[in-house]
């Protein structure tokens, strides 16, 4: 039976955070119907959701099979989030195809050539569960399968380079000192057992057994292993060429891919990921724009945020996710939409936006 305190606590959500996208979408009628066990994982999924009232999405995978089993619920919520129409099926192009628009930074204005992109992808490898369910031991495996993938990876002269592990006694282990200058230099993650929201889906339990960065030579070619995915892929660069930026990614990806086992993925979600904003390309590109007027130097991210989301882009703060921006200014942006666009559309859009928004910005 469904705990009436839980749908009461849902409604209650509902009122006061009408932007938590599980609140909007949780429909009690439903959840009444589902049997015992399928209660007790749906429950499991919005926890984010039901226990941090405003949770932008309220939900985590647990399970790649999860998406499918509660469609009815979960489906709402990704057309809301990734503005999929409810006459449109859900479904995930793939266009690597990048070449066939230039988006060079530098043809809007030379400055841009100077600005930091970065675009990854989330992954999920099909025979594990998904990081909110794994014990220490599948995060120690996991690690040690992916640790091996990258020894044969850093043999390719293009993506040679290390597998650097915070997993105490691991044969790869940097030291506090290393692994907090990575972080500062946006390379390696944060401590997960400081994020709520990890630690309420429970994948940032273990912390930090089995998490790690595999780096190339170059720095531009980076896989993060054990974040909110099992994978994290990423190409990092400067120079205003987003095309090499996204070729980059796809050449790594697809060599890192034929060493491992294969990914959980769907012809409707695509990458299947964590949270349902990264289903599909599993592709978040971004700019580190310093853009001062419309951020009143940092302090103030409601006008550049409302005229972001206007052009389908996100605004974060300099260090990530939940951060603030930089004194100067410096924003990170990127499109939000993940599922039902193409890698190709990705690359477009940002290209698109970050014009628009360079315009209003040199405009003030
Ligand atoms: P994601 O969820 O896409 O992995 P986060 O918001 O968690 O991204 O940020 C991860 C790290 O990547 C942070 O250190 C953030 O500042 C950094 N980052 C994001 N975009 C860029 C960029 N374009 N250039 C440099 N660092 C970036
Ligand atoms: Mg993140």
């Amino acid at each position: 039976m469904p705990t009436p305190s839980l749908i009461d606590r849902i409604a209650a959500i509902k009122a006061t955070n009408p932007d938590n996208l599980m609140a909007r979408h949780f429909d009690p009628d439903y959840f009444a119907a589902l049997p015992a066990d399928r209660q007790t994982r749906l429950t499991r999924i919005i926890a984010s959701g039901t226990e941090i009232p405003d949770s932008n999405m309220g939900a985590y995978a647990m399970a790649p099979d999860d998406y499918d089993t509660f469609a009815p619920m979960l489906d709402a919520m990704i057309r809301d989030f990734h503005a999929i129409p409810a006459d449109t099926p859900i479904s995930q192009p793939k266009d690597w195809d990048t070449g066939s628009q230039i988006c060079d930074l530098g043809a809007i204005d030379p400055r841009l050539r100077e600005v930091s992109m970065r675009v990854r992808v989330a992954r999920n490898v099909a025979s594990f569960p998904l990081p909110g369910a794994m014990d220490k031991a599948d995060r120690i495996a996991f690690e040690t399968m992916a640790a091996t993938a990258f020894e044969a990876l850093a043999e390719h002269p293009d993506f040679g380079g290390k597998y650097l592990s915070i997993t105490p006694g691991s044969p790869h282990q940097i030291d506090d000192a290393e692994y907090t200058r990575r972080v500062a230099a946006h390379q390696m993650f944060k401590d997960m057992s400081n994020d709520r929201y990890l630690q309420v889906a429970g994948i940032s339990n273990d912390w930090p057994h089995g998490r790690g960065m595999y780096i190339s030579q170059a720095e531009d070619f980076l896989v993060w292993v054990g974040e909110e995915d099992h994978l994290r892929i990423m190409a990092m660069q400067t120079g205003g060429d987003l095309n090499a930026l996204f070729a980059r990614l796809h050449d790594g990806l697809t060599r890192l891919s034929a060493l491992l086992p294969a990914f959980a993925v769907s012809d409707k979600y695509g990458a299947i990921a964590s949270c349902p904003t990264n289903l599909g390309a599993g592709m978040r590109a971004s700019l580190h724009i310093k853009l001062p007027k419309l951020t009143q130097a940092g302090q103030d991210l409601t006008r550049v945020t409302s005229a972001a989301k206007s052009l389908g882009l996100a605004v974060r703060g300099a260090g990530g996710e939940h951060s603030d921006a930089g004194q100067d200014g410096l924003v990170d942006i990127s499109p939000s939409a993940r599922l039902g666009v193409s890698e190709m559309q990705i690359m477009q859009r940002l290209y698109d936006g970050v014009a628009a928004l360079w315009a209003m910005e040199s405009a003030l």
